[in-house]
This record gives C-alpha cells, structure tokens and sequence, in this order.
C-alpha cells in the first residue's frame, strides 16, 4: 500500500473533492500506463493506493507532495505496536524515532502521547534507544478515523497539481533546451498539453518525439503531436518581407507567424491558451519589446513559465527532469531565413505597419 500526502492549502469544499478525485484518477491512469493495477480509497486528507507498481512511479505524479509505502493497522495502539514490530524485526538498528501524526482530531490521544507510548513499548519489548536528532530507522504513524497507516520510507512527489486539471494547452515545442522545461512546468501546474511542432528537418523532429516520450512520463496519458511544415510558413512571408525591403524582421515575423498558426489550432482543438518556453531577455529575440509584437499575433493568452528564470536555472530544472541530454543531442542547426541583422528591439507602432503590408485585413499573408 501507498500512503499519498498532497498540499491541501487552498483546497476547500468541492475544490477539494474535484482535486482529489482527478488525482485519484490520474494515478490510477499512471499506473495503469505502465500495466499495473491498483484500488485507491480517499480518506480524508489522504489517497491510499493498492497496487502492484513499483513506488517510483509515483515520483512523476503531479500533485503528490510525499509518499511512503505503508502498512495498515486498526486503531488500537497493541495492534499498531504489533505492526511496528514486524517491520522493526526485518532491521538491525539501535536508535529509532516515532513520527506519530493524527490526522483524525477525534482519536483520543495526541501525536504526542502516541510517540511516548510506541516509544516505551519499543524501549521495553526490544531494548532499543530513542534518538529524535539522527535515528537509525524514523517509524511514521498516521492515524486516520477508521485505521492507522505505518511506514519507515517517505519519498517525495513532483508536487504541482493534478495533470490536466486546468484544462487544454497548446505548446510550441523547438527541441532546444528551455521549450520542454516550460511543458514541464506547465503540466506541473494542471496544463493538459497539445504539442506543436514546425518541422525544420527530421532529425531535429525525432529530437523532438523524444522528447515528448520523457515528458510524457510525468502525465497519465499520451500527449498528442502536431507537426507543421515550418519552411512552408516562411516562404511567402520571407518573399514578401523582402519585397519591401523588411528582411531585418524575419525572425519576428517567425514567432509572430508561429503564434498566429498555433491560435487557429488551439481554436480547432479548444485549448484555451498557448505556451512558450521563452525568457525574458534570454536572447536577442526575446526581448520585451519582441515579445510585445509577437504577441499581436493571437488574443488567446500566451504562457510562458520561464519569463522569469535565468538560463542557469533551466538547464538544472531539465537535467532534474530528464530532457537536457536528448535536447544537446542534436546541435548545428542554423535557421535558412536568418537574416544578418535581425531585429532585437522591434517598436510595436513600426512593426503593425509591416503586419498590414504582409497580412491582408483577413490575416492571411497576401
Ligand atoms: P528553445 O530552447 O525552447 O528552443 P530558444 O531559447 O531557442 O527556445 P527561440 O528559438 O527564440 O528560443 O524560441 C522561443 C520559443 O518559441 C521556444 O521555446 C518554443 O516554444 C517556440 N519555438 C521556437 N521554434 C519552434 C519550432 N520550430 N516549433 C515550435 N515551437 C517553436
Ligand atoms: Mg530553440
């Protein structure tokens, strides 16, 4: 069995049902993913799992703050103890702590009292010493209104909230470094993401399916990929960018164009926002004022779980999750439309008057 702990700030009334349940649902999903079963029942404050998974599955589960293989034992502290002595019989230890922690305020001792009374049974019946600071083996206890649960591992979750639970995203994925770091944090934060993808060539696209499949270790389902011809996008907007002498925009009119194509997907597939992995000033391009034309592109809103995050900060968060091998495994890729001397400051009132030049009033390139 799995004692699952989850932050419960914030989560009141229904909220708290809805929370509970999609992440009842999610790990059952998780799990069954990976060709296990499992029942879980909801007490009140905690989920238990049954199950035959391996517990580090559970490390990829939004929503779980910490989790501990248990046992289960009924309320009654001889049969607790008795329990607690299984487990203690298995080690060869000197020092112990009990961890009692009653969740349930209707049991009729205190976490105290319970640590006091575990803890002179184990003294008397095992001759073991209590050492609270650096114990060889932390006994935890939780008491619930109907049974306790006792452990001697906590491991933490990913924290975050239930996967999905917001609802739909449509994520600009490059298979550089920062745009997978951003999914992540958005799928932490309840994102049920869509991938988007503008092909520049296959090998950078099977970069990209890869990962995909890392990240899709932290969600309960498969996540769909949609893949569009990113040259093809360009083409007739380079052409006409240089026609009117604004070849210097090419990589604004890039983001732009990206944006633009990735509203009207997210409007056929009902995401309710876009995600990028940019940064605020992290390049040349990503400058405020780039951001701001870019951002004329679409009225849906935009996410970008990086803004604030240094590149330092990143690259820990990526190799944390997994992806930053596989996403320096393919270098060298140069953009075939970059310009010599692309603009990195793009003024907004400048920039709407080349919108209408290569946009038509329907907001197709003309
Ligand atoms: P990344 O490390 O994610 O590639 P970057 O630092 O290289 O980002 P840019 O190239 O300016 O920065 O890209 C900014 C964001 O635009 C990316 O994080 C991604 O969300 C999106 N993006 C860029 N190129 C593509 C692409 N070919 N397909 C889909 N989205 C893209
Ligand atoms: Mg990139």
């Amino acid at each position: 069995m799995i004692v699952v702990r989850y932050d419960e700030i914030g989560l009141k009334g229904k909220n708290r049902v809805y929370f509970e349940k999609r992440l009842e649902e999610n790990i059952k999903n998780h799990l069954k993913k990976y060709g296990y079963w499992s029942k879980i029942e909801r007490p009140h404050g905690r989920l238990i799992v049954e199950t035959d998974a391996p517990h580090i599955l559970f490390s990829k589960v939004f929503g779980i703050r910490s989790y501990s293989p248990a046992v289960q034992a009924t309320l009654d502290i001889d049969d607790i103890y008795k329990e607690i002595k299984n487990i203690l019989n298995k080690f060869n230890f000197e020092t112990f702590r009990i961890t009692a922690k009653r969740l349930w305020k209707g049991y009729d001792k205190t976490s105290m009292e319970i640590n006091e009374k575990i803890g002179d049974l184990v003294i008397k019946d095992l001759g073991k010493k209590v050492d609270l600071e650096n114990p060889d083996i932390n006994i935890g206890i939780e008491i619930l209104n109907d049974r306790s649960y006792i452990f001697y591992e906590r491991y933490q979750g990913p924290g975050g909230i239930p996967y999905g639970i917001e609802g739909k995203v449509l994520m600009l994925i490059s298979g550089g470094i920062d745009s997978p770091v951003a999914s992540y944090l958005l799928m932490k934060r309840g994102a049920d993401l869509t991938f988007l993808h503008f092909k520049s060539n296959d090998e950078i696209l099977i970069k990209v399916k890869r990962l995909i499949d890392i990240l899709e270790s932290y969600a309960p389902k498969k996540i769909d990929l949609i893949v569009e011809d990113h040259n093809e996008l360009m083409k007739n907007i380079v052409n006409k960018l240089e026609k009117i002498n604004g070849i210097r925009w090419t990589c604004v009119f890039c983001k732009y164009s990206m944006l633009k194509r990735a509203e009207e997907i997210a409007r056929e597939i009902d995401a309710m926002a876009i995600g990028t992995g940019e940064s605020l000033g992290q390049v040349a391009s990503q400058t405020l004022n780039n951001i701001a034309a870019e951002n004329l592109a679409t009225r849906l809103p935009v996410l970008r779980p990086l803004i604030g995050l240094d590149k330092i900060e990143i690259e820990n968060i990526a190799r944390n999750i997994g992806t930053y091998e596989e996403s320096i495994s393919v270098k060298g890729y140069v953009c075939p439309f970059l310009p010599t001397h692309p603009i990195t400051n793009a003024r907004i009132d400048k920039f709407n008057n080349i919108i209408k030049k290569i946009y038509g009033e329907e907001g197709k390139v003309l």
